[in-house]
């Protein structure tokens, strides 16, 4: 197996969503989601969140507000 799985954060606006994602070289979905969470990912049932979106969903509107050009949330 060489198979690389990659986790994608399921946060999602109105009119995007975002667009990091985790490279990581587990074989299957369950050492990948353990590989993430090393990373500070977080998975509530089938969907992954990246580190910045992990948490309570109220960190969301804080990242809307005083976006930062390293998250990518809002490319120009
Ligand atoms: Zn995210």
């Amino acid at each position: 197996m060489s198979a690389r799985i990659v986790l994608y954060c399921d946060r999602e606006w109105r009119d995007g969503a975002c667009p990091r994602q985790l490279l990581t070289p587990a074989a299957t979905v369950d050492d990948a989601r353990r590989y993430g969470a090393r990373d500070g990912w977080r998975t509530e049932g089938d969907r992954d969140f990246c580190p910045l979106h992990g948490g309570p969903t109220g960190r969301t509107a804080t990242v809307r507000l005083h976006p930062d050009p390293s998250t990518g949330d809002t490319p120009s």
